[in-house]
């Protein structure tokens, strides 16, 4: 049997935590509060102790601080090493990983050095350890339970809020790290130039859908982002027509949004397109049908054709604004 508690494994992205890492705490914190054991973390870096305080700070009992020149950058075989021997040390059985692009390969190569259950994408965490997770892109939900000692859930970006700072700061401790001979080593990274805000983290999004008639609409639905500071977002159908990029895919197959104003543009709310943006806080649908699900579920529904509505609402920003 492992020991009880729950350890979240987080990798700076040079130097600095993602926003993903303050949601693990946030998951970590709740399942360790429902089953009354601690929550601890190990942070992977070159520096980790500035991240690994930071974690501290925001409630995790006690995080071990993993440094090494080597874990400067994303190196699947040497984070997992590093990331199973920290959870051998903890012993803990029960390891939360964000399911990021690099956190998914983590996680599974993790689940291989403990001989671990492994569930991915998981967005709901019960109490007695039990995990939600999609099937079939989303078309079946499993509910799964772990029989193995020790299990590694992958958790959905997007589905807990960010930890704030907490009323009690945990310990740091450093923990040695012998990454051997390793096999894979990191060659280099070329960040995507953009000028868009990111999806992921953006406090407000307005995405665009079929109703937009065509590639040209997304011109409105860019001011309207413009004008808002938000990202833009796209329903799969506009997509999957050719007018956006995938980037900007909202939903099941797509990215899971959390903003705090969701402004949908000409998008019906089918439920693969709800269940990536549903945990919004203001929901603004723009849609002459008042019967779609969008403008049934959103906090305000504005009924109207978005080439007419959008020019007023951006001129009314920009009046408000002076
Ligand atoms: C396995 C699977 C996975 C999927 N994953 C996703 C996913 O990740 N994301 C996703 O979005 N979908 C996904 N889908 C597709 C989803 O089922 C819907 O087909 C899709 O979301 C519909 O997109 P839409 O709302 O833009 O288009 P529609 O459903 O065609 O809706 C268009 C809306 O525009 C409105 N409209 C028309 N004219 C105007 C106008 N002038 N002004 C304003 N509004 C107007 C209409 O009234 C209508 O409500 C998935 C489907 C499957 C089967």
């Amino acid at each position: 049997m492992a020991n009880p508690g729950i350890l979240i494994v987080v990798a700076p992205q040079r130097g600095v935590l993602p926003p993903a890492a303050f949601e693990l705490v946030t998951a970590g914190r709740r399942l360790a509060d429902a089953l009354k054991e601690p929550l601890s973390a190990v942070v992977l870096s070159d520096k980790a102790q500035g991240p690994a305080a930071e974690l501290a700070a925001r409630g995790v009992d006690k995080v071990y601080a993993v440094e090494h020149p080597l874990l400067a950058d994303f190196v699947e075989e040497l984070h997992a090493k590093a990331a199973a021997e920290a959870a051998r040390k903890s012993g803990t059985g029960k390891i939360l990983v964000s399911s990021s692009v690099a956190g998914r390969a983590l996680a599974a190569r993790l689940a291989v050095l403990l001989k671990a259950g492994l569930a991915a994408d998981v967005f709901e965490i019960r109490p007695d350890g039990r995990v939600l997770r999609p099937l079939f892109s989303g078309n079946l939900i499993a509910e799964v339970e772990f029989k193995t000692p020790v299990a590694v859930i992958s958790v959905a970006p997007m589905t807990f809020p960010r930890a704030e700072k907490a009323a009690k700061t945990g310990a740091v401790e450093p923990l040695a790290f012998d990454p051997g001979a390793p096999r894979s080593r990191f060659v280099s990274f070329k960040a995507e130039e953009s000028n868009e805000v990111d999806l992921g983290a953006a406090e407000r999004v307005v995405s665009g859908g079929r109703g937009l008639g065509g590639p040209e609409g997304f011109k409105l639905v860019f001011d309207l982002a413009h004008a808002l500071g938000a990202a833009v977002g796209a329903s799969r159908a506009a997509v999957d027509s050719g007018w956006i990029p995938y980037r900007h895919q909202v939903g099941l197959t797509g990215r899971s949004v959390r903003p705090k104003l969701y402004v949908a543009v000409g998008i019906s709310g089918q439920i693969q397109h709800l269940a990536g943006m549903s945990s919004s806080g203001t929901v603004v649908a723009i849609n002459p049908d008042k019967d779609c699900p969008m403008m049934q579920t959103a906090n305000v529904a504005v009924q109207g054709d978005y080439k007419e509505l959008i020019p007023l609402i951006i001129a009314d920003i920009k009046k408000r604004r002076g």
